[in-house]
Order: structure tokens, then C-alpha cells, then sequence
């Protein structure tokens, strides 16, 4: 069957439950086609096609029947649209025909081939009417409000009517919806008609005797399903058994969808063992420490090993005695799902645009595909795994296609999402091809957290370009975060958006450190024994300590030019300064960075080269990554950490030198790139501009000449904001916000029993 409805007040009106069932039957069943028939202007249901809950008409008529494209490519149907064009004589006649008459005020919401009016119903007159006649347009009017010019002989009925006609239609098999007197011409043909619940008494009484309509009880989608049934247009009921395809819940009520497993798989005879991480990430052990307590919950993470032991198991304790209700929910990828969506789309199409390097970002749509399909299995694992009314946290830009797969399957859910990477404004991320995918699904959520206010106002910033969206609450930035005092600062910051009704939180929320770790790393012997052989070996020279991954994110080249041009400027630090560099070389299956790991290796070869003296090299570069604790022996010794990303979401680096240096009272100046998320929190950083080579030169000659009661107070600032920031209170702080913006209890009432 074709379901041919109006928007406003029936397909997208009724009671959740009832919008789910029907969305749900128009996207599972087969035989049942979709057309929205508007008096609404294209670009208004363009947001609607980025709602991942919504489904996708077939075809959209909209503009009162003036408009009909195919609602995939949103391209003009053929020849039906050149018809009607035809016919039309262009706005800019009609608005000068009617210049001189009183009463018209030209609505200002998008329109094509008509023009549309607020009027009251006295301006409504026969010179009106001729105007409309000389002029070769009909003339509707509703709701005593609204007056639409069309090109003659064009309305919502006679553009579906001709559309079925093309697309050879049996006019039984079609259902048209409407709720107002303007949807009248759609119940002028032979097709079935429902007038939904609550419609426009007008309407009603204009169709009460027409055999072929139906007037439902129910409004908006419970009314479309009754008129369904009442015509008996899907026979064979197998639709039922379809929807019921939903997922039963599990019994989960917090599940963490992270990339990564909380713990390491490796391979033994054939077999999988799991074993504690060798490097924790900083956050897991926070993620963990939610189901200390035996909440009862589930760790959703991929898994590489299936195809290579005998042991699989997809769900599998994390540790009974920690956690003695924490299951790992393993989504199986093979390594090439893994080669693909990770290492290479992530981080050659999205990396680089929500680092604003959009002109090196490669967009591939099979790539895409591959990523939406492990997102696919990634929301199918949390959906089975939640009981209802959970909470499910998402975590990073690698996912940011599980809510909208999610909150189709669960709507009970409440979904939560952080995002761990820098977050453009729109004139950068809207290079994403798929930006409207990705926003319609991150708007699924309940609450949306950023490192920083910029990284969530430029989160809105996307949003609004996407779909309608209200400002409902907007919250001072300060004191938590500098306002004016970097680029990344700003005054106030939204807090809360309305969606089409629904609520969508934001916050921000920098990650925090685990102090603790740090603390026991400095009091380890062999950590102190690497910092005092580290100074002896060089030489008594001051250190200038640089580390961060292989990215052009991270501004090493730049650095490394400024480094040059300090040498230059201030010779007399030749043979006192030292700058050691750590760079973490990339996973080899991402190429991108080739050509910078030689660049960099050539600028630092080049620098040594020109500078070098016997028994002193200006730059000590190691490629390679360290243990965390031989990063702290070089943290304890540096005198200044010059830290230079030209975007970074946060830098947890710029965190650990001062958690080190506040740990042990130390002098170590801290010199940040103030587009380091960090820098909007960190007070008493020295900040610069690394895009900017004198800046870096000057503020890194001003940390070197700092005087020491001065470089003292500024890293026991600094520390006191990450000491109270740490890692702990972030995730208190997360769940404390995700406790304030549960979904709504009506919603979670329509899921099925938990198991
Ligand atoms: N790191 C490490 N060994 C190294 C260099 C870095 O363990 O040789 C760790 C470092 O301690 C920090 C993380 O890698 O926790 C880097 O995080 P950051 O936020 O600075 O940058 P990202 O790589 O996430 O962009």
C-alpha cells in the first residue's frame, strides 16, 4: 500500500508509543510505501529526513502539492514538476499583483511555486480572486489565516493523484491522511481517507459523506494505524510479527559503549585469555568504577578474535570479583571492519574535519557504509543489553551513529554521549558529507557532554543548520572556564535545546586525571632512578619537553620551526637548552602520516645539523611511545613543557606535566596552545598562539626566563584545578547529569517487560 500523509497534526502528531508503531511498520513492512504530502516547503522537511526515528518517504509533495521530488535525492519528479511549473507565473508577479492591497503579509517560511499569506478572512475579496484569475493561479484559504497562491489547478489531491497515475498505482491500495480543511483535495479522488482524531471540524464535516473516509478516533499516527486496519490494507498481518522483531530488553541498567574492552584479549593454544590492560587508558578504570558498587551492567566493545579461536564467547564476565555484574558485550569485527572503520575512515574523513584540516579529509560512501554497519552492531549489542529505562553511554566520534540506531530500537533508553575530540563549528564541519546523518543521531540523545563550552556551542552552531532548534537555557562559563582569556573561551554557553519537543542536554565536561596514578608512579623507585639518569645524561642542560602523538594536529613541525628561530634570536641558549621530543608514531595502516614523519625527521636533522656543538644537540627526538611512568620521569625533570597543538579536543599531556610538577612542588612552566581544549581550564598556563611563529618564539623565551617564584605559583594553579577536577569527579559529575535528563517515563512505560 502507498500511505500518502499530511505532516503536522497527523503523521507527526499522536502519542509516542503510537508514532513508534507505525514508524516502525512503515520500516519493516514490504509492501508499505511512504509519501509526505505537505503544505510545508521542502527545506522545512529536510530536517525531518535527518531524524533518524522518521522514516523515508518514497516521495515528498510538498508546497501544497507545488513541489514533488523523490525523497532520497530530493530531485524534481519528472515530468509531473515541470507541469506544474509551467503553470506557475513566479512569486515576484504574484507579490507585485498584490502590492497594493491591504491586509497581506507575505509568510516568511521557505516556499516555491506559491506564495503564501497571513490574512484575515475580510481581505479575502473578489479583487482578490481576479488577481488570482489574471494571474492564471488558484487560491486557497485556511484555517482563516493562511492564503496560498498556486499555479492553477494544483493542490495536494491532483499532484498525488498524478504521481500515482505515473508511478501506476492501484488507487485501492493507496491511504491519504489529513487533519485540516487544506488536505481536503486529497479526499477528492479515490483513494481510502482517514481524517485523524482532533482534525479540523471543517474537514469533518466537508467529508462526512464520503463513503471512502474515515474519521478516526485517535489523533496524529494512532488514527493512521486505525484507518489501516479499518480498510484492511496490509491483509495479511504479517506486519505484526515483524514489528514485534524489537529486541527484548536485558538486564543492564548502566552500558558503556567504548571502543575498546575494558581488559586485553590474547591468543593461547587456539584459545582466548583476557588479561588487565598494559597501558589503562585513563578513563576505563573510571568507566569500571561505576560497577564497583554491583551495578548491574555491560561493557559493549568490539572483538578482533573470533575467527581465530575456538573459545568465542560473545558475552563474557569482566572481572567476577570487582565487578560481579559487569559483562563485556563483544561485537565481533573482522580485522579488515576494524582496518576500515577505525584506523582508516575515522581517521582520514572525520579526524581531520573536527580538527578543522578539513582540506586533508578523503570521504569514501563505501567507507561510510562500513562505518554505519559496525555502528549498526554496535547499537543492536546495547539495545539487547539494557533493561528498561537504562542508561546508555556512548563514548566518541568513532560511534556517533549508535543513537540513531539505538533509539529506534529503545526508546525507553536514556542515551548519553561524550565526545573525546575537538568539535568544529559548522563551517567546517558541515564539509561531512553525512553531517545531517550524524547530527540527526547525536539529537537522538539525552544528554550530549564536550571537553569545553566552545566544543558544545559550536555543537549548536551544527545543530541549527540541521534542524529547528530552541535555546532553552544558556549558563555562564565562568569560573570554571577562562571567558575571553583564549581562543577557545566564551562567556556563556547553551546548556539545554528543544528538538521537535525534545529535550537535549549539553555540558561540558573536561576529562580529569587520575592523580592517584601519577602520585604512586613518582614514588617508585625505578621512576626516580630514570629521572636522575635522565638529567645526568643531559648534562645539566635546561629541558624544553615536548610530547605527543605523529598528527599535524599536534603542530610539531611548527614547533619545531620556532624552536629553530629561538636559537637563532637568543644564541646564548646554544649549549644550555635542550629539547626532547616524543613523538608517538602512528598505527602503520595510517598512511596520512607518512609525509609528515619525514618532514619532521628532515626539519630535525636540518636543526641539528645547523646548531650542534660537540657534547650538545639542540633537539633530542625519540619516535617511539613510552611507559606512562618513564613519561613522568620526564615530566619530574622538564623545566618547561611546551605543548603546541594547533587544535586538540583537551591534552591530557598538559594535565600530567602538572599534576607531576604540582605532586612535587616543583618550578616546571607549562607553555599551552590556547586551542588546546585544556587551555580553557587550566589557569596559570603560559598560553600561546601556535599558529603564530613570533608568539612562540616570545612566550617560550618568557618561560625560559621565568622568574622562579613566579613559575612556582603558576603550577600550583594549575594543579589545584586538576587535583580538583580529576577523573573521579568527571564521572561524578556525568552521571550526575545524566541523573537530571532521564527519558521522559511515558516513553519508557511503552517498552516491552525486562527478561
Ligand atoms: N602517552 C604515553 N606514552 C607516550 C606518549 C603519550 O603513554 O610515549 C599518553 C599520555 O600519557 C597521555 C596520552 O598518551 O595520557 C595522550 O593524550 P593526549 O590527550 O595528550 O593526546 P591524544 O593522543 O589523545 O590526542
Amino acid at each position: 500500500m502507498l500511505l500518502a500523509t499530511d505532516l503536522d497534526g497527523s503523521f507527526l502528531a499522536g502519542t509516542p508509543e503510537k508514532r513508534h508503531q507505525l514508524y516502525q511498520l512503515i520500516t519493516l513492512h514490504p509492501d508499505l510505501e511512504l509519501v509526505f504530502v505537505t503544505g510545508r516547503g521542502l527545506e522545512s522537511v529536510i530536517p525531518l529526513l535527518s531524524d533518524p526515528t522518521i522514516p523515508t518517504p518514497s516521495y515528498i509533495i510538498c508546497d501544497v502539492g507545488a513541489t514533488v521530488v523523490d525523497g532520497s535525492s530530493l530531485q524534481p519528479v519528472q515530468p509531473l514538476q515541470a507541469e506544474i511549473d509551467a503553470r506557475w507565473p513566479g512569486e515576484y508577479a504574484v507579490e507585485q499583483a498584490v502590492a497594493d492591497l491591504p491586509g497581506l503579509q507575505r509568510q516568511d517560511v521557505p516556499q516555491e511555486r506559491r506564495c503564501s499569506f497571513y490574512c484575515e478572512a475580510e481581505a479575502v475579496t473578489d479583487e482578490l480572486s481576479r488577481i488570482a484569475k489574471k494571474l492564471g493561479c488558484d487560491m486557497l484559504y485556511s484555517a482563516e489565516r493562511y492564503l496560498d497562491f498556486l499555479p492553477a489547478g494544483v493542490n495536494k489531491g491532483s499532484t498525488l493523484k498524478a504521481l500515482t497515475e505515473l508511478l501506476e498505482k492501484d488507487s485501492e491500495r493507496v491511504l491519504v491522511v489529513g487533519d485540516m480543511l487544506n488536505d481536503l483535495s486529497l479526499f477528492s479522488y479515490d483513494f481510502h481517507g482517514v481524517c485523524v482524531g482532533k482534525s479540523e471540524a471543517a474537514l469533518l464535516r466537508a467529508t462526512s459523506q464520503l463513503e471512502h473516509v474515515y474519521h478516526a478516533r485517535e489523533a496524529g499516527c494512532g488514527g493512521i494505524l486505525e484507518a489501516i486496519e479499518h480498510f484492511d490494507l496490509l491483509a495479511n498481518k504479517s506486519y505484526g510479527a515483524e514489528a514485534r522483531k524489537q529486541p527484548e530488553p536485558g538486564k543492564s541498567d548502566l552500558v558503556i559503549v567504548y571502543h575498546r574492552l575494558p581488559f586485553e584479549e590474547y591468543i593461547q593454544n587456539g584459545k582466548v585469555q583476557q588479561r588487565q590492560p598494559s597501558s589503562p587508558n585513563g578513563i576505563i578504570p573510571t568507566l569500571l568504577s561505576f560497577f564497583a558498587s554491583g551495578t548491574k551492567g555491560s561493557w559493549i566493545a568490539w572483538s578482533t578474535v573470533e575467527e581465530e579461536v575456538s573459545n568465542f564467547q560473545r558475552r563474557t564476565p569482566v572481572d567476577k570479583d570487582l565487578y560481579p555484574n559487569l559483562t563485556a558485550s563483544k561485537v565481533s569485527l573482522s580485522r579488515e571492519e576494524v582496518d576500515i572503520f577505525y584506523k582508516r575512515f575515522s581517521k582520514e574523513a572525520f579526524w581531520p574535519t573536527l580538527h578543522t584540516f578539513w582540506e586533508q579529509a578523503t570521504f569514501r560512501e563505501d567507507h561510510w557504509q562500513v562505518f554505519l554497519e559496525v555502528n549498526r552492531k554496535f547499537a543492536e549489542h546495547a539495545a539487547t543489553e539494557a533493561a528498561v529505562g537504562a542508561v546508555v553511554w556512548v563514548h566518541d566520534y568513532n560511534l556517533w551513529m549508535v543513537p540513531a540506531v539505538l533509539r529506534e530500537l529503545r526508546p525507553d533508553v536514556t542515551i548519553a554521549f561524550f565526545h573525546h575530540t575537538y568539535f568544529p563549528s559548522a563551517d567546517v564541519f558541515n564539509v561531512l558529507p553525512w553531517r545531517r546523518d550524524i547530527i540527526g543521531s547525536l539529537l537522538q540523545c539525552n544528554f550530549i557532554g564536550f571537553h569545553i563550552p566552545r566544543q558544545a556551542e559550536n555543537f549548536v552552531d551544527v545543530a541549527r543548520g540541521v534542524m529547528p532548534l530552541k535555546v532553552k537555557e544558556r549558563i555562564s562559563c565562568a569560573p570554571r572556564f577562562l571567558t575571553y582569556g583564549c581562543a577557545m573561551g566564551l562567556e556563556e554557553m547553551t546548556s539545554l535545546i528543544d528538538v521537535g519537543g525534545r529535550e537535549i542536554r549539553l555540558g561540558a565536561l573536561p576529562v580529569g586525571l587520575d592523580v592517584d596514578r601519577i602520585r604512586a608512579a613518582l614514588e617508585r623507585p625505578s621512576v626516580k632512578k630514570k629521572a636522575q639518569a635522565l638529567r645526568a645524561e643531559l648534562s645539566g642542560n635546561r629541558v624544553i619537553l615536548s610530547v605527543e602523538r605523529l598528527d599535524y594536529t599536534k603542530g610539531i613541525l611548527p614547533k619545531l620551526e620556532a624552536f629553530e628561530l629561538l636559537l637563532e634570536q637568543h644564541p646564548e641558549l646554544m649549549g644550555d637548552v635542550t629539547l626532547v621530543t616524543i613523538c608517538v608514531p602512528a598505527a602503520k595502516e595510517m598512511t596520512i602520516y607518512d609525509d609528515l614523519q619525514t618532514q619532521i625527521e628532515q626539519t630535525v636533522g636540518r636543526i641539528n645539523g645547523r646548531f650542534a656543538k660537540v657534547g650538545w644537540t639542540p633537539i633530542q627526538f625519540f619516535f617511539r611511545a613510552y611507559p606512562f611512568e618513564d613519561l613522568v620521569a620526564f615530566y619530574s625533570l622538564a623545566d618547561i613543557m611546551w605543548i603546541t597543538p594547533l587544535r586538540d579536543g583537551l591534552n591530557l599531556v598538559a594535565k600530567e606535566f602538572v599534576a607531576t610538577q604540582g605532586i612535587l612542588g616543583g618550578k616546571g612552566v607549562l607553555v599551552l596552545s590556547e586551542f588546546a581544549g585544556a587551555a580553557a581550564e587550566l589557569r596559570g598556563a603560559l598560553l600561546t598562539n601556535p599558529h603564530d611563529p613570533h608568539d612562540l618564539v616570545n612566550t617560550c623565551f618568557q618561560a625560559l626566563t621565568m622568574d622562579e617564584s613566579e613559575a612556582v605559583s603558576r603550577i600550583r594553579e594549575a594543579f589545584e584545578v586538576v587535583r580538583h577536577n580529576d577523573i573521579r569527579a568527571w564521572g561524578d559529575e556525568f552521571m550526575q547529569v545524566i541523573d537530571t535528563c532521564r527519558t521522559a517515563p511515558a516513553i519508557a512505560a511503552a517498552a516491552p517487560e525486562s527478561k
